[in-house]
């Protein structure tokens, strides 16, 4: 078989109808260039949204089985209208759900990650003449429980599908042409890269830049996919996230990221012995729970506080289960709020670079922001701050790291 090519269609882009005839237009000019296609699609506009509010609606905790059975809906709708699309304008296509495509993930409910894609449907397909569309989003468990892959899994689709049919690079068509130093929407000047290294957009990605989901970018750097990002209502390159960024790319801060549904937890008075943390944290783990930034202060009195930052909408799940942990541990007590926002700077530039920490903290400082968490990674640098601050951070760092458009 020929080269296969591998296009993302997301939300925003099929969103109405209308975008639905002009992504299936562009689909239609990839197969003119003789290659077989495989397009994944997302659910139109803001469908998952609705779906997860209409679930709470009828159940204040729906049970994560319930949920990923209910949002999976919004790709299975996707699917057969673009394929429905492409046929109308005479171009062979079928639709496959995740499982028709052979999608195999974990069990874990509303985050599976993919663990092998069955290929031999999709490539019948190909071979038959027609463009697959694939739903997004969606896979099945071993024993056949639908599962999704966490919001804005849809990239990940994509990416695996490529990998797995040996295409070297998967086109992501989206609402912006590219990925920018920062959010576009929060950052006026943010200025579009050209080339971004797999390491530095999975931070990125990791702490905030929704514009991919982070487990896509790294199994494009595990199979070496390269992932092209770009618009899917104007023409024009994007950017291309590769191994190797050309050298003057390489020794700067790339850019800023901000996640803003953060909370924090306090366990006070916690007794200073080995087997505490792992303690307090194995029961989340053990939930599906991500713990991020972690705290925790040098003992005086043989007792230490330990403060770590969770989703906000995971806290109350998270409280309870570090209560209950708590009857073992005997902390003094549990604290915990919400209304956080998480500030990222990210670039191998920091890589023996003295004084971005001091320039990140200097800056927020100069705007009257307080800083109440700090945690890096060699590339990274993240500060947690009030989430009312959050955009004003984000604008003030892109300008002092030298990233406005001029
Ligand atoms: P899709 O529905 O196509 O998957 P998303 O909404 O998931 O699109 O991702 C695109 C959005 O990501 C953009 O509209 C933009 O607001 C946001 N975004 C956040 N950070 C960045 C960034 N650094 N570069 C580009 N877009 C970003
Ligand atoms: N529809 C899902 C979401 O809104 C997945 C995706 O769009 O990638 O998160
Ligand atoms: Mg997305």
């Amino acid at each position: 078989m020929s080269r296969v090519i591998v296009q993302k269609y997301g939300g925003t882009s099929v969103a109405s109808p209308a975008r639905i005839w002009r992504v299936s237009r562009r689909i239609a000019e990839s197969v003119r260039s003789g290659h077989p296609v495989v397009a994944v699609v997302s659910a139109m506009g803001h469908t998952t949204d609705r779906l997860i509010d209409l679930a709470r609606r009828v159940s204040p905790a729906p049970s994560a089985r319930e949920l990923d059975m209910l949002t999976a809906n919004g790709e299975t709708i996707t699917a057969p209208l673009v394929a429905m699309c492409l046929q109308a304008m005479g171009v062979p296509a079928i639709s496959l759900t995740g499982l028709q495509a052979g999608v195999r993930t974990s069990g874990h409910h509303s985050k599976a990650r993919i663990r092998e894609i069955e290929t031999q449907r999709i490539r019948a397909e190909l071979d038959a003449g027609r463009v697959c569309v694939v739903a997004g989003f969606q896979g099945v468990t071993e024993s056949m429980e639908i599962t999704t892959l966490g919001r804005g899994g849809s990239d990940t689709t994509a990416v695996a599908l490529a990998a797995a049919l040996g295409a070297p690079s998967c086109e992501i068509y989206t609402d912006v042409d590219g990925i920018y130093s920062a959010d576009p929407r929060v950052v006026a000047r943010a200025r579009k890269i050209a080339h971004i290294s797999y390491e530095e957009m999975l931070e990125l990605a990791a702490v905030g830049a929704k514009v991919l989901h982070p487990r896509a970018v790294e199994l494009g750097e595990l199979y070496g996919v390269e992932i092209h990002v770009r618009s899917s209502f104007k023409k024009g390159v994007g950017t291309m996230i590769v191994a190797q960024v050309p050298m003057e790319d390489r020794n700067r801060v790339r850019g800023v990221a901000h996640e803003s549904n953060v909370a924090k937890i306090t366990v006070r008075g916690v007794p200073d012995r080995p087997g505490v943390a792992a303690a307090l944290f194995e029961p989340l783990g053990a939930a599906s729970i991500s713990v991020d930034v972690i705290v925790q202060n040098v003992g005086l009195t043989g007792a230490t506080d330990i403060t770590f930052t969770v989703d906000e909408g995971e806290l109350a799940q998270a409280v309870a289960l570090v209560q209950e942990a708590n009857r073992q541990i005997g902390a003094v007590e549990v604290l915990s709020s919400g209304g956080l926002a998480k500030l990222s700077i990210v670039g191998t530039g920091m890589l023996g670079t003295p004084g971005i920490a001091a320039r990140m903290f200097r800056t927020l400082a100069e705007n009257r922001i307080n800083i109440e968490m700090i945690s890096t990674s060699e590339i990274r640098i993240t500060c947690l701050v009030d989430r009312a601050r959050a955009a004003d951070g984000v604008r003030a760092l892109h300008t002092a790291f030298e990233l406005d458009v001029k």
